[in-house]
């Protein structure tokens, strides 16, 4: 049986260059702090803690240590708050960075501020605290409470509205709640910033691209990620004969006859460790 991995397979820069940052302050200390799990991906956080590299409550940490803050961020005014008391090791992705940094100047510059995405979603608590007034926007039911009532909501200091995306979410539901606010708001101006992330969208467009070669599609990822079950969703679409699985044992269970199958693409989301997909692919190799 023939294995495709896409390039694009596993880890994203931002989580590699986290879990880089992580390893190396674990080679100075016996014990490393995390605000929060570096990704969502629970056979991963145990292999970490058992090196431990854990998350810990930040009331009960000493004084003086070192935490790591992951890739997604945390709010400016968390940021000041434990950086009076600890050391921060920051290794937010620099592209959700660039995002704080828009929506800082965009607030300067007396911006209301739109965002697509989900309202309690790690990142989205780190951006919506650089806004002054902002939205945050998921479904299309809130568009259009939002556009029903936007005279209200937006208050009349504001000259101008931004737009932009939490950088997973979905490209489809950005550009439409830009045509539908660009189309109805038309009394002060919109400005729309594509605050996508790219790393996300070759890996979906390289996967589909491979799919339409193979029998059979295997997503590896953490049944609670939101970016693994966003890959799976957009490759189940294209074809029925795709399989979700968090690890080889799990796969086993879903999917044990493989008559028939000449080649197999497996595709790792960005929250899925490298070991995780190789277990899987040396034993599709070996059927
Ligand atoms: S998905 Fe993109 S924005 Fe998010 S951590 Fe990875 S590289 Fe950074």
């Amino acid at each position: 049986m023939e294995i495709i991995v896409p390039k694009s397979s596993g880890f994203c820069p931002g989580v590699k260059r986290a879990e880089d940052g992580v390893f190396q302050l674990k080679e100075k200390t016996p014990k490393v702090n995390l605000h929060g799990p570096l990704i969502h991906n629970q056979i991963y956080t145990s292999m970490l803690e058992s090196k431990g590299i854990e998350t810990v409550d930040t009331e009960s940490l000493p004084e003086g240590e070192t935490l790591v803050i992951r890739t997604h961020g945390i709010s400016m005014q968390e940021e000041k708050k434990l950086a009076q008391k600890f050391v921060l090791k920051d290794l937010t992705c620099p592209i959700v960075k660039r995002v704080q940094k828009h929506i800082e100047k965009a607030a300067h510059e007396e911006s209301f501020v739109i965002i697509s995405g989900k309202e309690g979603h790690a990142e989205v608590q780190g951006l919506v605290s650089y806004a002054k007034d902002h939205i945050v926007i998921e479904t299309e039911n809130e568009l259009e409470k939002f556009l029903k009532d936007y005279k209200n909501i937006i208050p009349e200091n504001y000259k101008q509205i931004f737009i932009l995306s939490q950088t997973t979410h979905s490209r489809i539901f950005f550009e439409h709640i830009c045509d539908a606010i660009k189309n109805t708001i038309t009394h002060i101006p919109v400005v729309i910033k594509d605050t996508i992330c790219a790393v996300t969208e070759n890996k979906e467009k390289e996967s589909l691209e491979l799919q339409k070669t193979v029998d059979w599609t295997i997503v590896i990822g953490d049944p609670h990620s939101s970016n693994s079950k966003k890959l799976y969703t957009i490759l189940k679409k294209a074809s029925e004969n795709t399989l979700f699985t968090k690890n080889l044992v799990d796969l086993q269970e879903i999917k044990d006859d493989w008559v028939n199958t000449n080649k197999v693409l497996v595709v790792s989301s960005a929250s899925t460790p490298l070991f995780i997909e190789q277990e899987i692919v040396a034993y599709l190799k070996n059927i």
